[in-house]
């Protein structure tokens, strides 16, 4: 059985990460050139990866399922990236950066992976200042900020409402510098379904040619999942449809360990549901807080229109409850208190599950051309949605799932427990706790694909010079590849009557009433045996249309959607498991008296990690305790 060693480096915590650094293997150039590397996604994370390994002089085999490394999921990232610049003088630090993520995190994240991410965020924003990224900038040319929830300083930067596309852009053009000069090849529309070991160490990947169907095999001497988060399973997010976590639990099931996979984000602005034949959500970025006020009306089923409803019948009830910061706390909070006043009554549109997102002081305050420079692409954008304006009357929105903080378990040098298996970015646990605060996650991906990940897996290769180029001819790959055929022809021979959307429809709600934004012991129970029981209704009743010889999107779904059962399940028995609330991770049985969530640090200060069993199988349970000595562990308050 695989052991937990986090292998968190002695020393104060500022001097970890370099003494580290200085403590690491190298490879020597002429030894780069003759090994190889997978990286399997071209998210923020994938791509700085990917180019900077290829500059390094590795030979990098890049893989994402879309036609284009360009629409990642990471091109959706709207509001910004953070990083302790202090360009405002408002004070803020490496420290406080990390000491914002530890507390928005609620204490369930491990302090020296989060203090480095703090520690590297200054040189991400001149890493892509200098590729181009057209950052928002004063009159005076110098590079402006915005703020996020649950933080006190101004340390966001951004590109208008489409800070992920930007950044996403930059590496992306870093990339194809590489895959350019041939240090890089790069392999779309490849769905990896399979991770191959030998003697215990990843050393491939097998993928599904999506265009040809066929399966094709790919080796390496260390493979890195950049692979992006499962917050699909909720079937409704604001995800990117296909971000299911499919390659992560591939790598799970051949025994890279799993990390708090019920730490799930739901996101407090998000436009309402309008239809059932909707398949996404859309975001409404929490940058719009620095300038929006969210309220519903102080009386129950109050149908005025929002212009009627004067200031005094107004409960702006984020700043009633959190004065210290208002409409910016995390989104954890911001969701609940949402939740809180709907499911009382308060809630505002037709169907009374929305709250409203309103501009109408910061237009009167700033004028419409300030807010517009601001934010005019959200705002065309919930137009374009909704058929309303926000310049006219304020926005409705409403909480969605939005981001996993659970993934791939890593040690401090992003290794799974599979050695030679790297995870990044939204894949892995690392650096969020139960809770990610905004603008982290481009943050936490470009640092870990620019600046942790290129220098930590060099000390891993150092001990493979000797290992020539791995033949894909070796029985490992052939079982592997049996393997995955063995299940596309299992899901093809169903010849069921029900499309693997709807199964996915039906999962979304199950894990939304039982496992979403709060959760209970019965429900959650229940939650097991529903998904078990649409999973035995997926073998039977499955419908695939096409062949598997040629493109077929149903069975890219289909393939996602079984996978997604797989993950559903370890959401449920993690939630089950940790009997406390935290963060994210809302259970009803532990809460203080005015609602907030109760932690029960003596039992809970640890991050579970799951062991695959089998499928349908109990899974184990490691626990690795959390640490804190630099912060003083508390109860969150945002009052
Ligand atoms: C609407 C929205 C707005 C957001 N705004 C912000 C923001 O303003 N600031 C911020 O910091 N964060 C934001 N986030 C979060 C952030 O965008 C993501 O966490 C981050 O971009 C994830 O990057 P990644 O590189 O880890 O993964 P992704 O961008 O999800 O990329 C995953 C990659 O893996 C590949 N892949 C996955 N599975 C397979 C497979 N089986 N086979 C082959 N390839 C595979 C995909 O093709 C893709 O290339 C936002 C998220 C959403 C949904």
């Amino acid at each position: 059985m695989a052991k937990l060693d986090a292998k968190i480096p002695n020393g104060p915590l500022a001097q970890k990460w370099i003494n580290h650094k200085n403590s690491l293997k190298l490879v020597s150039p002429a030894n780069k050139k003759k090994m190889d590397i997978i990286v399997v996604g071209t998210g923020v994370a994938g791509a700085a990866a990917a180019a900077s390994l290829g500059q390094m002089g590795y030979n990098v085999k890049v893989f994402c399922f879309q036609d284009s490394p360009r629409r990642a999921h990471s091109v959706a990232a709207q509001g910004g990236i953070n990083a302790t610049k202090n360009y405002r003088n408002d004070n803020d630090s490496v420290y406080r950066l990390f000491y914002d993520m530890i507390k928005g995190g609620d204490f369930r994240a491990r302090e020296a992976n989060v203090y480095r991410a703090a520690e590297v965020s200054s040189s991400i924003i001149d890493q892509l200042t200098a590729q181009g990224v057209p950052f928002a900038r004063e009159y005076s040319g110098d590079l402006t900020t915005r703020s996020f929830g649950g933080v006190q300083v101004s340390r966001t930067f951004y590109a208008q409402g489409q800070t992920g596309q930007q950044v996403l852009l930059g590496s992306y053009s870093a990339l194809k510098r590489q895959i350019a000069k041939g240090s890089v090849t790069m392999y779309e529309r490849r769905q990896m379904l399979e991770i191959v070991t030998i003697d215990g160490k990843a050393r491939g990947i097998v993928c599904r040619n999506l265009v040809s169907g066929e399966l094709e095999r790919h080796s390496a001497h260390a493979v890195v999942m950049a692979s992006g988060g499962y917050g699909t399973i909720y079937f409704l997010s604001t995800l990117a449809v296909n971000s299911s976590g499919e390659a992560a639990y591939a790598a799970y099931k051949k025994g890279a360990f799993f990390a708090n996979p019920s730490f799930i984000q739901i996101h407090p602005s998000c436009i309402p549901q309008l239809n059932e034949y909707q398949s996404k959500l859309t975001l409404m970025s929490e940058s719009l807080r620095n300038d929006g006020r969210v309220w519903v009306s102080k009386a129950q089923g109050d149908k005025r229109k929002p212009n009627d409803i004067p200031v005094e019948d107004r409960d702006y009830y984020l700043e009633r409850r959190y004065p210290a910061f208002g409409n910016l706390v995390p989104r954890d909070i911001a969701s609940r208190a949402a939740k809180e006043r709907c499911d009382a009554g308060y809630g505002v549109g037709d169907t009374g599950y929305a709250v409203y997102l309103d501009f109408s002081d910061a237009i009167k305050k700033q004028g419409k051309k300030v807010i517009k420079n601001k934010y005019e692409n959200l705002f065309d954008l919930y137009e374009k949605i909704t058929g309303e304006s926000p310049y006219e009357q304020p926005m409705k929105i409403y909480p969605a799932g939005h981001y996993t903080m659970g993934g791939l378990w890593v040690d401090y040098n992003l290794m799974t427990t599979i050695p030679g298996l790297y995870a990044i970015g939204e894949a892995n646990f690392s650096d969020h706790g139960a809770n990610r605060l905004g603008a982290s996650a481009l943050m936490q991906g470009s640092g870990d694909g620019y600046f942790i990940l290129p220098i930590t897996i060099n000390d891993y290769l150092a001990d493979e010079i000797q290992t020539p180029k791995i033949s894909t001819d070796l029985p490992e790959f052939h079982d592997a590849e049996q393997e995955a055929r063995g299940r596309i022809e299992k899901l093809m021979n169903i010849k069921g009557k029900t499309s693997p959307l709807a199964f996915h429809k039906k999962l979304g709600r199950i894990m939304w009433d039982r496992a979403g934004m709060v959760r209970n012991n019965e429900g959650l129970k229940k939650g097991i045996e529903e998904v078990n029981l649409l999973e035995d209704e997926f073998y039977k009743d499955l419908n695939i249309t096409g062949s598997t010889e040629s493109m077929n999107q149903t069975l890219e779904r289909a393939l996602r959607v079984a996978a997604s059962f797989e993950i559903a399940r370890l959401i449920i028995y993690d939630a089950l498991n940790r009997k406390e609330s935290c963060g994210a991770h809302f259970r009803e049985e532990y809460q203080t008296q005015d609602g907030e969530a109760l932690r029960n640090d003596n039992e809970f200060s640890y991050v579970s990690v799951w062991e695959y069993q089998g499928s349908q199988k109990t899974p184990n349970l490691h626990k690795e305790d959390l640490v804190f000595e630099e912060v003083k562990v508390q109860q969150r308050s945002y009052k």
